[in-house]
């Protein structure tokens, strides 16, 4: 069953991986999950920041030892070897580090932390999405409401990956805190949406407009009934991308679970008669056939190319073997412009041919049946020959057909 509210996240996932997103929020099965040391610091960095805010709004500052505590402590609640490391060249200590920097670092340009009136500190909100059954909800890392009256939404970010105003997932999560936040607070009308990119020291701010907020809540609608058709239909497939590395359903995943199956069946020193050892047979062959295919085909090409340059010099067109024969043909062509290799010469030759009386009904068959029907039948005046010169591409045409016999040679 489809889940109940759905949120800038969900929706997300179902834009990266339909798959991921049916097991996420429809079936969610039990699994090991994955713990990424990146998603870890953030959780930490944003509790610490949590706390900084609201003690800021009451004009208290957090001393900047004590911050630097909460955020370690953080990380002792976690145990370290069931991180997964995004590569050989980091530690779990790289994150807590990294982690540590962007909080210190932002604790100096920001303090003293008294950013307007705080309307809420991870606040959670959710709202109808209009002319729509859905719920959507949004959790917001800080709503204040600014001195000169208007108010803020902030995210705090801690990834390396920097979006700007104009991407879709920018949009998507910020226009759907902003339709969040018109719904909780109708009395405001000016908001800034604003996402705090912590690693880089940046903001990435914007205002977005009713109807730029009109083409977000269609573009929501859309994505939300391709999840519905997606459902009646039970279609959501994997597509596989560097995001799966981080998915806790990768050992489930149509398409990486035979991986894993293999490397189990390897380990277990298997008689190779399960289906899954079968399908690797199955598949190690189709690739040797792929090859072989790709050889022969190469293999084609070539001996098409020496039975032409047989051809020119012994001036024949057709060879015997004793498998039976294959005609070479050489001519030359004439060829009317086509709209795939110049679409403006393409178009003046439509405006000129059209422009002849009693022609369009020829052209507009198609360029070839035109130089059949009416250029090579001698058909058009000679001024009409010199005005069609421009747009003819004259060629030579080479067609190579092997003709095996019915009945062989050496078979008979
Ligand atoms: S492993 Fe990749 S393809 Fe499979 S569900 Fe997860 S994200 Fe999708």
């Amino acid at each position: 069953m489809l889940p109940k509210s759905f949120s800038h996240s969900s929706l997300g996932t179902y834009r990266n991986c339909p798959r991921q997103f049916k097991f996420q929020y429809i079936e969610k099965p039990v699994v090991r999950r994955k713990v990424s040391p990146q998603a870890f610091l953030g959780t930490a960095v944003h509790k610490a920041l949590r706390h900084l805010y609201k003690m800021g709004a009451d004009g208290v500052v957090w001393p900047e030892n004590d911050v630097v505590e909460f955020y370690q402590k953080e990380w002792d609640k976690v145990d370290p070897e069931s991180l997964v490391l995004p590569s050989e060249h980091y530690t779990v200590d790289d994150f807590i580090r990294i982690g540590r920097e962007v909080l210190v670092r932002h604790y100096h340009k920001y303090k003293p932390f008294k950013h307007g009136v705080i309307l809420g500190s991870e606040l959670s909100l959710k709202f109808t999405l209009p002319e729509t059954p859905f719920v959507i909800s949004a959790k917001i890392d800080r709503l204040s409401k600014k001195d000169d009256g208007s108010l803020e939404i902030c995210d705090y970010k801690t990834g390396q990956h920097m979006l700007q105003t104009h991407d879709l997932d920018f949009r998507f999560q910020m226009g759907l805190y902003q339709l969040a936040v018109q719904d909780a607070y109708p009395q405001f009308h000016d908001i800034d949406l604003v996402q705090i990119y912590l690693r880089q020291d940046e903001e990435v701010a914007c205002r977005m407009s009713p109807d730029e907020l009109d083409e977000l809540t269609e573009q929501v609608r859309l994505t939300l009934a391709a999840i519905v058709a997606a459902e009646r239909n039970d279609n959501f497939p994997p597509t596989e991308s560097a995001l799966c590395a981080y998915c806790n359903y990768e050992e489930l995943c149509p398409a990486r679970r035979h991986r894993f199956a293999m490397e189990v069946l390897e380990k277990e020193d298997s008689d190779g008669s399960t289906p899954e050892e079968r399908a690797a047979e199955k598949a190690e062959a189709m690739i040797g056939v792929h090859l072989k295919i790709k050889e022969f085909e190469a293999e084609k090409r070539s001996l098409k190319e020496d039975l032409v340059e047989l051809a020119r010099e012994l001036n024949m067109s057709k060879f015997f073997a004793k498998s039976g024969r294959v005609d070479v043909r050489i001519s030359r062509e004439e060829k009317l412009v086509t709209r795939t290799a110049d679409q403006k010469a393409h178009a003046d030759l439509n405006a000129l041919v059209n422009g002849w009386e009693g022609m369009d009904l020829f052209f507009e068959l198609n360029g070839n049946e035109f130089m059949k029907k009416v250029y090579l039948t001698g058909r058009l005046t000679d001024e009409q020959r010199d005005q069609l010169e421009e747009y003819i591409k004259r060629g030579e045409r080479v067609v190579v057909i092997p003709r095996p016999s019915r009945k062989r040679f050496d078979n008979e």
